[in-house]
């Protein structure tokens, strides 16, 4: 007979840890499928996220500026520092033991709250049957009350570059690269192109990337991405936009692209090339014809406002389900599931979900773009307020950037903030809490915040809005 549970969950990422956590401290039986096998070969949870994403990725971004620290801002402090050099070997390794360590984490949250983890590929058979392959090939059948698909999302690929060995790679292969490639080509100036560029850029690659569209993260503020494009240039990296990559190949151990742009036809020769145009649900093998799951159009599961598939007890979460691509996303959509399982009644505000590129400085933004508030014909009121007035910053000789926030103009509340500059994905959780709780401009400006901080911008921002900014001069003092 098949082995029951009341909440089975099909991929231990950020998404469905949670959500099999949660469910678990809820006092409901949960077990949780996941295949992956880490770099070490060793069963692993956490995911794409804790894995191959956003924990290894930070720690490179966290070394690897520290070494550009080293090389170009020490001096500005008054601190020599000769002969700095990075042991790329010694980074891959470190940020290797901070993955084993937190994925190791995971196993023990599993067990301390009593979470079966069955190792192994599931598909999903009908009648919230649960097909289980495990690595050995042996198969067996688990049946749930609930089931929570939460199989998160794989690289795309693109068939004029395909990938080789560890040449041309997506994120995952240049994440455990051992040395800097003299030349280097990113094709997609995405979230991944920008941060993984940034960090062989600062470790002294020659950094290329080729993106297809001509606008610049178009899901940013426009103004602040126009800004930051500015300083990445200053940076080093070469972007090229309105690049449309049509053809490669290898010989001598050189990667020839070709692509054409406004001007006609090109081609480039790097030493490396990292695809990072994308993601992808991760459906292969998750269900079977027979159990009748219904995947829309670009290959998502359909869900609605609750996670709710078109099966009854069935519901999807995470990178497989419509939204942001992001583990705070999936992790809360884990959490409201789980919750409504129990039968409490909870949401997810999508309104209100942070993002960041952890380049340098950080871009990081919550709520609604200027160009979104003009095409959807609301007023507004903005204020801007550039760090190169913060005294914090100035302190820290890291000036680059500013807090950029959006008021509704009728009732004053808050509908976006976007901010360009050092720790801002640490700063936007002020926004998203504004957000949250409905916050006008004016209670931002009326709050007090600590002297000298970087929060301090927002402050000003705020007080920008209303025409009463105290550290730069205001178009409309009031
Ligand atoms: P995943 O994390 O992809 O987990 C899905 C799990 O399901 C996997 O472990 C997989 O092995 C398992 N699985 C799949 N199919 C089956 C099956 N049939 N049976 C059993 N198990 C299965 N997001 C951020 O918010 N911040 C960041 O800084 C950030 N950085 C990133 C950097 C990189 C390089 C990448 C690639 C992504 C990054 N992301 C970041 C995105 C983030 O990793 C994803 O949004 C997040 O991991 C999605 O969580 P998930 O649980 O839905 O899916
Ligand atoms: P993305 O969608 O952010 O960027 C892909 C870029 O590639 C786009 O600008 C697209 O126009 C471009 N592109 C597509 N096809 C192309 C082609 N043939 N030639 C040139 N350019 C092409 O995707 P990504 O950077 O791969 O990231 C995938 C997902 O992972 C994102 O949705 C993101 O949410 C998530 N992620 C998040 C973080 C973070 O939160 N800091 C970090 C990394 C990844």
């Amino acid at each position: 007979m098949a082995e029951q549970f009341d909440v089975l969950v099909v991929g231990g990422g950020p998404a469905g840890y949670v959500a099999a956590i949660r469910s678990a401290q809820l006092g409901m039986k949960t077990a949780c499928v996941e295949k992956w096998i880490n770099k070490q070969g060793d069963p692993a949870l956490g995911g794409t996220c804790l894995n191959v994403g956003c924990i290894p990725s930070k720690a490179l971004l966290e070394s690897s500026q520290l070494f550009a620290d080293a090389n170009h801002s020490f001096e500005g402090h008054g601190i020599k520092v000769d002969g700095v050099s990075a042991d790329i070997p010694r980074m891959i390794a470190c940020k290797d033991d901070i993955v084993q360590n937190l994925t190791g984490g995971i196993a023990h949250l599993f067990k301390a709250n009593g979470i079966s983890w069955i190792q192994g590929t599931a598909s999903l058979l009908a009648d919230k049957q649960m097909q289980v392959e495990a690595a050995d090939g042996s198969q067996s059948t688990v049946f749930a009350e609930h089931i929570i698909l939460a199989t998160g999302s794989k690289s795309i690929e693109i068939g004029a570059v395909p990938l080789f060995e560890d040449i041309v790679v997506d994120s995952s292969g240049a994440l455990d690269w051992e040395s800097a490639p003299e030349k280097l080509c990113v094709i997609g100036a995405g979230v991944i192109g920008l941060e993984l560029g940034s960090v062989w850029s600062r470790l002294g690659s020659e950094v290329v990337v080729l993106e297809a569209q001509d606008a610049f993260l178009p899901m940013v503020d426009q103004q602040v991405a126009k800004a930051s494009q500015r300083i990445f240039n200053k940076q080093g990296l070469d972007i090229r936009l309105g690049a449309r990559v049509t053809a490669s190949s290898i010989s001598g151990g050189k990667v020839r692209i070709e692509y054409t742009d406004k001007n006609g036809e090109q081609t480039l020769t790097v030493d490396r090339v990292i695809v990072a145009v994308g993601r992808r649900p991760n459906i292969d093998q998750l269900t079977l014809p027979e159990a009748g799951l219904l995947i829309d159009e670009r290959g998502l599961v359909h869900v609605n406002g609750a996670c709710e598939t078109n099966l009854p007890g069935v519901y999807a979460i995470g990178d497989l389900v419509r939204g942001p691509m992001l583990a705070h996303k999936g992790s809360e959509e884990g959490v409201a599931v789980a919750e409504r399982i129990s039968g409490a009644h909870c949401h997810v505000n999508y309104d209100a979900i942070p993002s960041v590129v952890y380049t340098h400085p950080e871009i990081s933004w919550v709520g609604k773009t200027e160009e979104q508030l003009k095409e959807e014909g609301t007023g507004y009121r903005s204020g801007v307020f550039p760090f190169s007035a913060s005294g914090r910053a100035r302190a820290m000789q890291d000036t680059d950037g500013m807090v950029k926030l959006l008021a509704d103009a009728q009732t004053d509340e808050l509908l976006g903030m976007h901010i360009l500059g050092p720790h801002s994905s640490e700063l936007i959780g002020h926004g998203v809490m504004a957000l949250e709780f409905q916050g006008t401009s004016e209670d931002i400006a009326r709050t007090v915040f600590a002297h000298p901080t970087l929060a301090e911008a927002i402050h000003e921002a705020a007080l920008g809005a209303h025409g009463r900014a105290l550290h730069i001069p205001n178009k409309r003092a009031r």
